[in-house]
């Protein structure tokens, strides 16, 4: 493949999958094609902003019009899709944002591959004989679009859809979209859901960067209702890895759940976050637990969530690399020696934002 776009490159996530399929794929041009709204930053991607197969296009993919200028520009033999509206929270609050971006931009991507590219009319079910493939729509998703797990259990990769909030609800419909042209069209795609990442250039809103941004300031440490909440957590280099491989060797009309086999309740991963601040900034034993702040529960907050990666590790021999302690501790160091990031993306529209949502 010549072209490849990875939209909403300059995020948390698209910013390391563009990093690694710039670094494996040298005779490949990457394009990263990203609005740049809050949450993008080519900070993120200093390092790799000038080699010669990376380059970056402004676009928004609620406009058709910038998309296309895009397309005829470099004509794409594929693209990976991370381009989202992406926190919970301002979903509740701003639906619509999450319904254009998610939904009707992800339909304005699949209208210009559906035109741009010849389609297979040779396929079941969006099921491609491999050596045809010459497109790929990859879609990345979410484990929330399966909605909330009781105490036990498992989502595998054909668990019903259930969303529970508006952001998991417009990626459900996102996912949903990509098949349909699979189905319909003969539209060559992959889509993978993955579970919660952490790791460096995460936006402070979230969970563990707010975390440790606010343990580093004393501020307090909101945690949603009891503290009991369960996610599974995933480094986002072993995300990213695992998109670069699903991208290289899985089969068109493929789903893959994408995990860490690593679930912690809420209260625990932040007493394991003080445990390793503490120690590394100097301060006695358990200082900084006194900052944890109980703060009112989220409307419709699913209870748990937990992936089972195994058809990932048993299709393509993947798995994480590193533990979750070694994975924070990574994050951590991160976060304590690019203060300035930290301080950066915590100006401006981040502080109207902060003080409304926690105040
Ligand atoms: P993010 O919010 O950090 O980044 C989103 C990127 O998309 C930003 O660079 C932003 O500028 C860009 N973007 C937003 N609206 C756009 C638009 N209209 N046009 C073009 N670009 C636009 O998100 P993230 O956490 O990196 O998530 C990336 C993808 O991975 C999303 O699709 C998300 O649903 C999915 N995902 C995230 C997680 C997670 O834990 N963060 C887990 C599983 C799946």
């Amino acid at each position: 493949m010549k072209n490849i776009i990875i939209t909403g490159g300059a995020g948390f996530i698209g910013s390391h999958v563009v990093r690694e399929f710039v670094k494996n794929n040298p005779d490949t041009t990457i394009i990263n094609l990203d609005a740049l709204t809050y949450a993008g930053n080519l900070e993120n991607l200093k390092d790799i902003e000038n080699e010669p197969n990376y380059v970056f296009e402004k676009a928004d993919i609620t406009k058709p019009e910038e998309l296309r200028k895009v397309f005829e520009k470099y004509n794409p033999d594929a693209v990976v899709h991370l381009a989202a509206e992406s926190h919970v929270d301002r979903s509740i609050t701003d639906p619509m944002a999450f319904i254009n971006t998610n939904v009707n931009g992800t339909a304005n991507l699949l209208n210009l591959c559906k035109e741009f590219w010849t389609l297979n009319p040779d396929h079941t079910h969006g099921r491609f004989p491999d050596e045809k493939r010459k497109n790929l729509f990859y879609h990345i998703s979410t484990d929330e679009v399966y909605g909330s797990l009781g105490e036990t259990g498992f989502f595998l990769e054909t668990t019903s859809y259930d969303p529970q909030s508006p952001y998991s609800a417009s990626k459900a419909a996102s996912d949903h979209l990509v098949r349909a042209y699979g189905n319909t069209y003969g539209m060559p795609f992959i889509v993978s859901n993955c579970s919660n990442n952490y790791g460096p250039n995460h936006f402070p809103e979230k969970l563990i960067p707010l975390c440790i941004s606010n343990i580093i300031n004393e501020k307090p440490l909101p945690i949603y209702g009891d503290g009991k909440y369960t996610r599974d957590w995933l480094f986002v280099i072993d995300h990213a890895k695992a998109i670069h491989q699903i991208f290289k060797e899985a089969k068109t009309g493929e789903t893959y759940n994408i995990g860490g086999f690593n679930e912690w309740q809420n209260i625990d991963l932040v007493k394991e976050l003080i445990k390793q601040m503490d120690a590394k900034l100097e301060r006695p034993e358990g200082y900084s637990e006194k900052l944890i702040s109980f703060v009112k529960d989220r409307p419709g907050h699913d209870k748990r969530y937990a992936i089972d990666a195994t058809k990932l590790n048993k299709d393509l021999g993947w798995k994480p690399s590193v533990t979750f302690e070694e994975g924070l501790a990574k994050t951590i160091d991160w976060y304590l020696e690019n203060k300035e990031w930290l301080e950066n993306v915590t100006s401006g529209n981040y502080q109207d934002y902060y003080s409304k949502q926690y105040s």
